[in-house]
């Protein structure tokens, strides 16, 4: 029963993105805390409109208890926002993750023990294999797009990804995004099959392997520690480099888990319902 911005009163920022700036606000009758996700589409090149409408169209979708909820979506009206991008913005009041991102967790704890990873992993697998069934490739799972709440629960967020097209050479210039995508994202014709045969879904499963092993090993784990990758580097590390080493304490059912997410050839990749029977994850 959000019914219009004015209904909800900003408290503070939680987040700012390529997509949009995400607030935390109060809905003022009940006293319930929201995340506020606003898309300014002032800079109409069509594409942020696109995007925006896409992912106002999967969050109206989804109902899974690993994705986040959307409560309600709004356009206009939030007087100086909506001033500011001459009237056109789109909103998200969104279920309020306490924990904020699994990118905060880990600045603020550096490493987590498998026994936390390993919940980790099996929500976001669930999620994944919701959207999947739902025909939906999230293609940008990473640390920022994973939300935590006040029980320590992982939830999948940001479905505006559509600046990259699933399957196809053209990559995201944002070193950040390419980080976590898979070898046939980069490079379709020689890890996609070359006839762009590469759906998508392995992908995801890609990054979530890439996200649990910067958990385990506390920084972005395809490349040495403290170096700022140029994109070649990335790259080549992605597609080419060694399998980084894992601490000689990592327990044999992570090492499998990880290699079967970080398989190069997504057709022999672990699928998503494989994975949630690993033993990792159980
Ligand atoms: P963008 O498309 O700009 O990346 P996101 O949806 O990923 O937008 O949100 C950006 C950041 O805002 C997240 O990384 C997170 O830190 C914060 N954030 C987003 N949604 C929530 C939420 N529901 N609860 C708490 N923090 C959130
Ligand atoms: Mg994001």
């Amino acid at each position: 029963d959000i019914e219009k911005l004015s209904d909800l009163e900003k408290m503070g920022i939680l987040g700012q993105g390529g997509g949009g700036t995400v607030y935390k606000v109060v809905h003022k009758k009940t006293a319930t805390i929201y995340a506020l996700k606003v898309l300014l589409l002032d800079r109409d090149y069509g594409s942020i409109r696109k995007q925006a409408a896409r992912e106002a169209g999967i969050l109206k979708r989804v109902d899974s208890e690993y994705i986040i909820r959307c409560h309600a979506i709004l356009d206009d009206g939030f007087s100086d926002m909506a001033a500011k991008s001459g009237g056109k913005c789109l909103c998200f009041v969104m279920e309020y993750m306490e924990g904020g991102s699994l990118q905060e967790v880990l600045r603020a704890r550096q490493r987590l023990p498998e026994t936390e990873i390993s919940g980790f992993a099996r929500r976001v697998l669930e999620g994944l294999r919701y959207l999947h069934g739902m025909k939906i490739v999230h293609g940008d799972i990473k640390p920022s797009n994973l939300l935590v709440n006040d029980k320590g629960e992982v939830k999948i967020a940001d479905f505006g990804v559509s600046r990259v097209a699933v399957g196809a050479g053209d990559c995201d210039s944002d070193i950040g995004t390419c980080a976590y995508m898979s070898p046939e994202r980069f490079d379709p014709e020689r890890w996609g099959g070359g006839d762009g045969a590469a759906n998508g879904f392995a992908g995801d499963v890609w990054s979530l392997g890439v996200v649990v092993l910067e958990c385990h090993v506390g920084h972005f784990p395809l490349i040495g520690v403290g170096r700022i990758p140029d994109w070649v580097t990335l790259m080549c590390a992605i597609c080419f480099g060694e399998m980084p080493e894992m601490p000689e304490t990592t327990s044999p059912e992570f090492r499998s888990f990880v290699l079967r997410c970080l398989e190069r050839d997504w057709r022999k990749r672990g699928t998503v319902s494989e994975l949630l029977g690993h033993p990792f994850c159980e």
